[in-house]
């Protein structure tokens, strides 16, 4: 018998990818998504496959399914997305894990949670490391986002500790690739969106605050590697170390699309994170991984990928 994987979030832009990845391994999937940041673009190549399904659901609510392993990736990643409604968010983040977690009690799933760098907040140890409990503001506009997966991370162990329930637990570092929303409002989507229609490339502060950016390829190996791992619950930081400046990343962007857009320098965001990378020593020693795709060689797809999408219009 065929795996059966939940994938939560799996028509978004990391979920889909994740999607196409389990039934290349010849797995079942069933994509579960409320379609809040996700299209069914990003899915519709999978739809005749008779291995995957498609469910519109709300993590917010319980729901019973018989699967084998559950990927959980419901919940809008992009700032200007995730502070729409920042209660919805929290609500995403609890409900969704602790519906997720009764899932996979009752059914003996293993569950993986997909948390983010930005448990670590504005971190005051560099490069990051599992171990560093973080810099959080609780009251911020971040906080819906960063205080949820905390939260969800702390519902895992205590799921682990309590019921035995099978966790695996990623802390996944900014991820870019092709099915990013042209309206995201993540800096690489940004960029490469105004880059390519000749618009002014948006800065927020000096752009002089780091970010390493993995390529979703290599993410969702990393996830996949994790889920198949044996006794092993994490935390584990996914990412990229290669780590620039937003600045850099502007002048990246402008070469390879070869664009006449200028730099415009805006307000930096409240809160928002100065220096960012991860140290993935644990990640090498237990998953035997490590990112393949420098960024520049990431970026040029990507680039492909909204040219496409621009055109089309
Ligand atoms: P995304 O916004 O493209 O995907 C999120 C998906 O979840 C979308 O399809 C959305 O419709 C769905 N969703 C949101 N709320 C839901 C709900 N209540 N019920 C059901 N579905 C819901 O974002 P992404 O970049 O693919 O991120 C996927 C996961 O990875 C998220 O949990 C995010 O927090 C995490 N993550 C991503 C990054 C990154 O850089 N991309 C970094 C750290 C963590
Ligand atoms: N950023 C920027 N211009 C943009 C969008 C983002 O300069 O148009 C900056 C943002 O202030 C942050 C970095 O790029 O310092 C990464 O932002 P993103 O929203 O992609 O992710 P996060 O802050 O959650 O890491």
């Amino acid at each position: 018998m065929a795996i059966v994987n939940l994938v939560t979030g799996g028509a978004g832009f990391i979920g889909s990818h994740l999607c196409e990845a389990l039934l290349a391994k010849g797995q079942e999937v069933l994509c579960l998504d409320n379609f809040f940041t996700g299209r069914k673009d990003n899915i519709a190549h999978m739809l005749q496959n008779p291995k995957f399904e498609l469910v519109r659901h709300d993590v917010i609510n319980p729901i019973l399914l018989e699967v084998d392993r559950i990927y959980n990736l419901a919940c809008p990643a992009s700032p200007v997305h995730y502070q729409y409604n920042p209660v919805k968010t929290i609500k995403t983040n609890v409900m969704g894990a602790l519906n997720m977690l009764g899932l996979a009690k009752r059914v003996k799933a293993r569950v993986l949670q997909a948390s983010t760098s930005e448990v670590y907040g504005d971190p005051q140890v560099h490069p990051q490391v599992e171990s560093y409990w973080g810099n959080v503001n609780p009251i911020g506009p971040r906080s819906c986002y960063d205080e949820g997966k905390r939260v969800a991370e702390a519902l895992f162990f205590d799921y682990y500790m309590q019921n035995k329930v099978d966790i695996r637990i990623v802390r996944i570092f900014n991820t870019y690739g092709p099915r990013m929303l042209v309206n995201d409002g993540r800096v690489v989507s940004n960029f490469i969106v105004q880059a390519l229609r000749g618009e002014p490339i948006t800065i927020y502060g000096d752009g002089a605050q780091t970010r390493s950016f993995c390529y979703v390829s290599d993410l969702v190996d990393a996830l996949v590697r994790m889920m198949e791992t044996d006794d092993f619950t994490g935390p584990v930081n996914l990412g990229n170390p290669g780590e620039f400046t937003i600045r850099q990343l502007a002048e990246m962007v402008i070469e390879l699309t070869e664009s006449k857009s200028r730099i415009e320098f805006k307000p930096l965001p409240p809160n928002d994170p100065v220096r960012r990378k991860p140290d993935i020593s644990l990640a090498r020693e237990k998953l035997g991984w490590e990112p393949t795709v420098p960024l520049r060689d990431g970026l040029k797809p990507t680039i492909a990928y909204f040219d496409e999408l621009l055109r089309k219009g």
